[in-house]
């Protein structure tokens, strides 16, 4: 039989490949929150050999892959990995967005006509509709005839939801505050099945809780990071100084009690438990028919966020992690061969290093002051048209109230351009934008044409501002956050493992919607209705 095919390769490759039936069993997607690409060269000598260095050696290394628009979310960020598209098409413009027609804000993984699934409260409320293209997993529902599985888990119900699209069996996140469960929604089923009620009854977050977050190696040998004790970190609530080790149990109360697993690196040990849980009970990747699990870590962001990219904290969490992939991947080489299993990890956003760490440091960043830019421009309008002409300003977009501009007969092209041109006047912002010219003008290049791609026609705003590099909105004292368009937030991780998989690496520039078009080849299956990517040469040879 091999030399048969090894004939037909020679002579009639083409007929080879049409002929040949075979695909991988599994898709495993890890998306982990907030991870930026230089942490995996900035921990490489600390990690073991059967994580992170495994897909390395023995994978595709897409050093260059960048977010290609702003806001640098989870939720857009999601959502761009699985549409292969931006959110200038997917719809997915932030993580709450204000909803012009209903004039409300509104999150993007909500949905009031469904019901909460495994517990009491509003947590589940909680679909993928407000993504309006499909992803690369509901190509392959469609491609399957529905047959092949797709489930997400995450802590975030975002990280869960959007990831397994529109069709999915399952997606689970878990509920912290007092109930500390995976919960689920109705828009997938009407009760959880027994294996989640029997890893929720486990409760394995109260065990981890109830012991204290401790440095895995002694903390001298934390030397990629700063001091623990530092000024540019959060502390857990009632907790004195940011430092190890952080007393769980004592923090409990005072921390939401369950929710203060996700801020550890603990709420990553309780996502594998669960991924490890569905491979089982869900038989993935068991028949012919390729199924799709999409894993999302969402404690890397948590902690990122208190504590910043150089704590020793965060640090601990990617040591940690590598030990949680590595658990995975040694689960998964049980049961799949490596041409089985078709396995990408990347990140949804970097961060910035926290701001004032910079400034101390003479290098540019600051703090914008949000509130005084709103009060300014409110009175900026009530001078020059004698109304208030701003309705809501969020995630860098200006919201207009049209009906006044209508009313009075303004001229809404010439008021965009008129704030765009008043906001440029405050220090942090570097750009502006109107909805006219990014209706009306293509951009190819730079940032700008990052702005484009994430500004999507009808849900967007009216005149979109721009921080300058290193700037985030005053408020955050301590710790950091993402959402520019810049490297920082852009550049993520993004690595390759099993089916026709090479080994290797690549610096060409890839962009975030070039993984489900790459998918979509490799499964040879329809990319997502939207997708903007294109197929990563390397992996489709
Ligand atoms: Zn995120």
């Amino acid at each position: 039989m091999k030399r048969l095919v090894t004939v037909s390769l020679l002579f009639c490759s083409g007929l080879f490949v049409f002929a040949q039936q075979q695909k991988p069993k599994l898709v495993i997607g890890i998306v982990v929150d907030q991870m930026r690409y230089d942490y995996l060269d900035r921990y490489w000598n600390k990690f073991g050999n059967d994580g992170f260095k495994k897909i390395i050696n023995n994978g595709f290394n897409c050093k260059n892959t960048h977010y290609n628009y702003m806001p640098t979310y989870t939720g857009p960020g999601h959502a761009s990995i699985y549409t292969g598209t931006t959110p200038e098409n997917n719809g997915i413009i932030a993580n709450d967005w204000y909803d012009k027609k209903n004039k409300k804000m509104v999150y993007c993984a909500e949905d009031v006509t469904v019901k909460t699934i495994g517990s009491e409260s509003a947590a589940g409320l909680m679909s993928p509709k407000n993504m309006i293209t499909t992803t690369i997993t509901d190509q392959l529902k469609l491609n399957t005839n529905f047959k092949g599985k797709v489930i997400g888990i995450s802590l975030k119900d975002r990280g869960a939801i959007l990831p397994a699209g529109h069709k999915a069996d399952a997606a689970y996140w878990f509920e912290g505050g007092d109930t500390g469960k995976w919960i689920s929604s109705s828009y997938y089923f009407n009760e959880l099945p027994k294996w989640v009620n029997e890893v929720n009854k486990k409760n394995s977050a109260n065990t981890f809780l109830n012991s204290p977050w401790n440095t895995l190696l002694p903390i001298a040998e934390y030397t990629e990071s700063i001091a623990d004790n530092n000024t540019y970190e959060g502390t857990f609530s009632t907790e004195k100084t940011p430092t190890f080790p952080h007393h769980l149990p004592a923090l409990r109360d005072s921390n939401d009690n369950y929710s203060l697993i996700k801020s550890t690196p603990f709420g990553n040990n309780i996502t594998t438990e669960m991924a490890l849980a569905a491979l089982v009970a869900e038989n993935l990747g068991e028949d012919e028919i390729t199924d799709f699990l999409a894993i999302s870590y969402s404690s890397p962001d948590y902690i990122g966020h208190q504590f910043g990219p150089m704590s020793v904290e965060v640090e601990d969490t990617y040591l940690r992690l590598d030990k949680d992939l590595a658990t995975l991947f040694a689960f998964l080489e049980t049961k799949f061969k490596k041409d089985e299993l078709l396995l990408f990890i990347t990140a949804d956003h970097g961060a910035v290093d926290v701001p004032q760490y910079l400034i101390d440091n003479h290098i540019p960043a600051g703090y914008f002051n949000k509130l005084k830019m709103t009060t300014d421009l409110k009175a900026f309008c009530l001078t020059k048209w004698k109304v208030d002409l701003v309705e809501n300003i969020s995630n860098g977009n200006v919201f207009l109230n049209h009906e006044i501009i209508t009313k009075n007969g303004f001229n809404t092209s010439q008021i965009e351009q008129e704030i765009a041109n008043y906001l440029l006047t405050f220090e942090g912002v570097s750009q502006t934008f109107t909805a006219t010219t990014l209706k009306t003008t293509i951009i190819t290049e730079n940032i700008a044409a990052n702005i484009q791609r994430g500004f999507n026609q009808s849900r967007s705003g009216d005149v979109i501002y721009v921080l300058a590099s290193g700037w985030i909105n005053a408020g955050y004292k301590t710790g950091t956050t993402h959402g520019s368009p810049y490297r920082y937030d852009t550049h993520v991780p993004l690595l390759w493992y099993g089916y026709q998989i090479p080994t290797g690496a690549t610096a060409d520039k890839i962009i975030i919607p070039d993984i489900a078009a790459t998918i979509a080849i490799l499964l040879n299956i329809n990319a997502p209705s939207a997708c903007t990517g294109k197929p990563i040469k390397e992996l489709i040879k």
